[in-house]
């Protein structure tokens, strides 16, 4: 590993200044992907900021109203241990439950997980499914921006030059709302998924009145299948309507062939994965029969 200068900044003023300061800077969460990815040379940096000390950035926060919000550099260990996560998001412990394994999960942050942006990313659908938002901060001062719009392609994110991803925001959750996410993984753990779907359906009266649906390695990035939630609003839940939902998925999925999946495999999946999260959301909501 080339040889960098490191700073670990108590305030967020504090480090947005010196991410100012040092263009090319690249924040350090957990690590997990990072200094992998530092010492096999494929990212390059004179100067690393440890985000682990910021107040903001490990914050983990629940009202009834609001919602949660989870400091981007909070290790998934700390997500999972919170009894309003279980409570109130049993599909979020469950997901970062899965990120690697116990020393992984000792380190690695949904922040992390974002930045690094990689198609395949378990945390992403999931947010995209939750409606989360994402505040973000720079020397320009504040901005929010929904998960969905954060990556842009492999390993790229909607950070510009100097800003820092503050906290992840999870709206509280509705009457009748179920949230799911699922991966097929080669291995039970410690592998990269070759496809994932999240979900989320709300359902009322026998109605589902909002639903969102994403999925992870199928795509150069975390795919947010829009016309799925559309086409089921105001739909019943049943099994015929998830599988035409996923069925929208499926042509959405661009997919690319690799060591874990063909391509034609993969938009097979895309659909199976697609139907499965939609039948276990729904299982998951409150007012299901
Ligand atoms: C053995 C192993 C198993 C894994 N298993 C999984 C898995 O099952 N599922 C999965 O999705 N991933 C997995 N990963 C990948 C990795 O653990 C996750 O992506 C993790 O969430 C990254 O979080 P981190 O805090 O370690 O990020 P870091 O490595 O600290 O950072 C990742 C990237 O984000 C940037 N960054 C971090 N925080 C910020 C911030 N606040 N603002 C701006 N930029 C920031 C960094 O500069 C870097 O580019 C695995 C990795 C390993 C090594």
């Amino acid at each position: 590993m080339k040889p960098f200068d490191y700073a670990a900044p108590v305030s967020l003023s504090e480090a947005v200044a010196l991410m100012g300061a040092h263009p090319g800077a690249r924040p350090l969460a957990g690590g997990t992907d990072l200094l992998v990815q530092l010492r096999s040379g494929r990212k390059q940096t004179g100067f690393v900021l440890d985000v682990k000390r910021i107040p903001e950035l490990n914050q983990l926060h629940y009202d009834a109203v609001t919602g949660l919000t989870v400091g981007a550099a909070l290790a998934c260990y700390q997500i999972g241990a919170s009894d309003a996560v279980h409570e109130h998001y049993p599909s979020l412990a469950e997901v970062v439950s899965w990120i690697g394994g116990t020393p992984i999960q000792g380190r690695a942050s949904l922040g992390g997980n974002l930045c690094n942006a990689a198609p395949s990313a378990d945390t992403i659908p999931l947010l995209i499914a939750l409606g989360a938002t994402l505040r973000i901060e720079g020397a320009t001062g504040e901005r929010r921006l929904p998960v969905e719009e954060f990556c842009l392609g492999p390993g790229q994110n909607a950070l510009l030059p100097g800003e820092v991803l503050v906290s992840i925001h999870i709206p509280a959750p509705r009457p009748g709302q179920g949230t799911a996410y699922l991966r097929l993984i080669p291995r039970n753990e410690m592998d990269i998924a070759v496809a994932g779907a999240g979900a989320s359906l709300t359902v009322v009266d026998g109605v589902i009145t909002e639903a969102r649906l994403a999925l992870s390695s199928v795509a150069p990035r975390p795919l947010f299948v829009e016309e799925a939630g559309e086409f089921l609003r105001g739909q019943r839940p049943t099994e015929e309507n998830f599988v035409s939902a996923a069925a929208l998925a499926q042509a959405a999925a661009r997919p690319i062939s690799d060591m874990r999946g063909s391509a034609e495999y993969r938009k097979h999946l895309s659909a199976v994965m697609a139907r499965r999260a939609l039948s276990a959301a729904y299982r998951r909501c409150t007012h299901a029969a």
